[in-house]
């Protein structure tokens, strides 16, 4: 059976990176299988936080994942220390990860910087929190951004170690990446080279969803461009960063190709395509902020959904446990 699981964390808000390389293809996905959607918060504690802002984020996060067009009663949609079995199993996952395997995580050595010594264990513990979240659900399909890719190849190593060890062959299927769209990996506003992220201390690097018009238009305005009239060629567009993230993010959110962007606007100066792109941004985008607005000023409807799921949830999860608890030995009454 296929199923689709699949994440964001509540740090700060979502941006124009979290919605075209993840939740916009989950809304498209979602009508050919099964799903379950987490806020995943128990990640977001991996780097500081302030549990007044986490407790609200996780709301914010619930809510941007409805207000983008996800169906909370057809899908699954929780907060992930909501249910037990993610942690629970996230230890059992750990006894079967080889530090090598971690050592290789190129996200914590970005994430952790210089100060390796002072990173938390969570942090570089993360890729196998995420394992875990998805081999709950036994999950087939993770729906996500190219910088997850690494962290998906992991939960595959660890299910196949998992499945071989117990003699369990197929126990755990071994997740699918699904990195699809035009914006598999949008970049920061202000550095062509880096991704766009939640934890980017820069404002100006990202677009939020609840950015408003004259905001979007700042930041599009502001962003790094080279002196060059855009390209005419998608050849051309790959040996310039910055243009060809704006004009990835032109074609993912009007769901067409680069090429059929430049062929449009190739020639013409930066001005008039961020203005452009400026506009298309806030036609896209104002809607969502807008039902995000509304939502959130309901939290007791927002709890009762998210309840809704974490029981859903957590039926499941208290399966693969238990199942898991007698693989591996474990005693339960
Ligand atoms: P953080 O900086 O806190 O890690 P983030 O922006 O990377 O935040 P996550 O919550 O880690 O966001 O990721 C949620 C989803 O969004 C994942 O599927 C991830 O691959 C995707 N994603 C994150 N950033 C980008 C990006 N710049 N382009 C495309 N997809 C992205
Ligand atoms: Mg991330």
């Amino acid at each position: 059976m296929s199923l689709i699981f699949s994440g964001m964390q509540p740090t700060r808000q979502l941006h124009l990176g979290n919605y075209l390389g993840a939740l916009k293809n989950w809304v498209k996905l979602q009508n050919d299988m099964d799903a379950i959607f987490c806020v995943v918060d128990l990640h977001a504690m991996t780097i500081d936080h302030d549990p007044e802002t986490l407790r609200n984020n996780i709301r914010e996060v619930a809510a941007a994942y409805i207000a983008a067009g996800i169906d909370p009663d057809k899908n699954i949609l929780f907060n992930q220390s909501s249910v037990s079995g993610h942690a629970e199993l996230n230890w059992i996952l750990t006894c079967h990860t080889p530090l090598g395997w971690l050592n290789r995580m190129t996200q914590f050595k970005e994430k952790a910087g210089k100060q390796k010594d002072n990173a938390v264990l969570g942090l570089y513990a993360y890729p196998v929190l995420m394992a875990a979240d998805i081999l709950l659900y036994k999950a087939t399909h993770v729906p996500v951004g190219e910088d997850q890719k690494q962290h998906l190849e992991l939960a595959r190593d660890i299910a196949g170690a998992f499945n071989r060890y117990y003699k369990a062959d197929g126990f755990f299927p071994l997740p699918e990446p699904q990195i699809l769209g035009e914006a598999t990996r949008v970049m920061s506003l202000r550095d062509g080279t880096k991704k766009m992220s939640k934890s980017d201390e820069s404002e100006y690097s990202r677009i939020n969803l609840t950015d408003d018009a004259d905001t979007i238009a700042l930041k599009i305005r502001k962003a790094k461009t080279d002196p060059e009239p855009l390209p005419e060629t998608v050849e051309d567009l790959e040996k310039r960063p910055e243009a060809n993230n704006l004009v990835t993010i032109y074609a993912a959110l009007s769901d067409t190709t680069r090429a059929a962007v430049l062929a449009e606007f190739g020639g013409q100066q930066f001005s008039a395509f961020k203005g452009a792109l400026a506009d298309l941004s806030v036609a896209k985008l104002a809607p969502i902020a807008g039902e995000m607005n509304r939502l959130l000023g309901d939290k007791a409807e927002l709890d009762r959904l998210l309840k809704k799921g974490a029981d859903r949830a957590g039926e499941i999860a208290a399966r693969t446990v238990n199942e898991v608890k007698d693989l591996v030995g474990l005693v339960r009454f």
